[in-house]
């Protein structure tokens, strides 16, 4: 028999096959990574867990601040005035937050990392850092200051000190190269979240979508939406109050505006729905820091992106959603 009859007949089979929810959950990056895919048996889901998780290690491994020998940690030594080659990994995730530096005159900047290791410490010890302290810091920041060479795929820095933070984008990126390595693996619907940042396939067997609750959606001033009906997109929620320093009245965040250096101190949760990961995740922190006005104006020329903001402004919550949210298939 030919090889091409071969492979007809496999592919047959497996249009024909009942497919089976199968999910599976590990720890990466800090938080926990849930899959659910629909294959035929446990040993076409096992294996597609198994590759998935693998890749998502990677990653980890590639964009942590946290861990001292990744790749991008390894650029604070090397990079100073030197151009470095770095992975494709890397590379992508790079140029993703530099174009979304340029959108947005800087309010995302993956090289906000010296501002964001102080106020971790701050939020230690909790106690505001001194503008000096602040000012010092600004200095090791800037996108700007980041060269990538898209030719020579290479990254330099033009300052001693610089630290890249890839916290803002590296979920939403890992959960898109998560689907595309289950979909090599020959399976189409897949769902992958790492806490806020959700991303997915074709839609579940027999259904229009996958079902998405969205946390703003859930509350009072919710008008009608509840559950968001999606596949092939991606869904991330920042959030300023998840993590915060608490100091003379003020609620400081662990998201940054570069221009002031402080963490931001409005009420904020963002809700962005994109065709990838990478884009929901960067887009959803970077309008966190532009504020609901500016943040909302900005999705709108967003091709593709959609979201819901809820802000609470001397406790009155309200809620605005971009043009094209309206639009999206939504169950009540
Ligand atoms: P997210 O939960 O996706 O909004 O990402 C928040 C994380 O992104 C923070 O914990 C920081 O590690 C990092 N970060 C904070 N401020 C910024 C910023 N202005 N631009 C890019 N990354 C940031
Ligand atoms: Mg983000």
């Amino acid at each position: 028999m030919s090889s091409s009859l071969l492979l007809a007949g496999a592919w047959f089979a497996a249009t024909n096959a009942v497919l089976h929810p199968y999910e599976a959950v590990e720890p990466h990056m800090g938080t926990l990574f849930r899959i659910k895919l629909y294959a035929a048996n446990q040993a076409d889901a096992q294996h597609a867990f198994a590759a998935a998780f693998a890749r998502v290690g990677k990653l980890d491994r590639t964009l942590s601040d946290y861990k001292p020998d990744s790749e991008l940690n390894r650029l604070s030594q090397l990079a100073v005035r030197n151009p470095i080659h770095v992975s494709d990994d890397l590379f992508r995730v790079l140029a993703a937050s530099q174009q979304l530096s340029e959108k947005t005159g800087g309010a995302f900047d993956i090289t906000v990392g010296p501002l964001t290791h102080l106020w971790r410490e701050a939020r230690k010890k909790g106690r505001v850092p001194s503008s000096a302290e602040i000012k010092q810091t600004q200095v090791k920041c800037g996108y700007r200051k980041l060269r990538i060479d898209p030719v020579a795929q290479s990254v330099e820095f033009a300052e001693e000190g610089m630290q890249l933070d890839a916290g803002a984008i590296a979920k939403g990126d890992a959960a898109d190269q998560a689907l595309l390595t289950i979909g090599r693996c020959g399976i189409r619907s897949a769902l992958v979240a790492a806490s806020g940042d959700l991303a997915f396939s074709d839609a579940p067997p027999g259904e229009a979508g996958w079902k998405i609750g969205v946390d703003s959606l859930d509350s009072a001033q919710a008008r009608f939406p509840k559950t968001l009906v999606l596949s092939n997109a991606a869904v991330s929620t920042s959030g300023s109050t998840e993590q915060h320093l608490d100091a003379g009245g003020v609620r400081y965040s662990h998201i940054i505006d570069p221009q002031s250096g402080l963490g931001i101190t409005r009420d904020i949760t963002v809700s962005v729905i994109a065709p990838k990961g990478i884009e929901a995740d960067s887009l959803a922190t970077a309008v966190s820091v532009l504020g609901a006005e500016r943040g909302l104006s900005f999705i709108e020329q967003q091709p593709g992106a959609s979201a819901v903001i809820l802000v609470n402004e001397s406790s009155r919550p309200k809620l605005l959603e971009s043009a094209r949210f309206q639009t999206l298939r939504t169950l009540p």
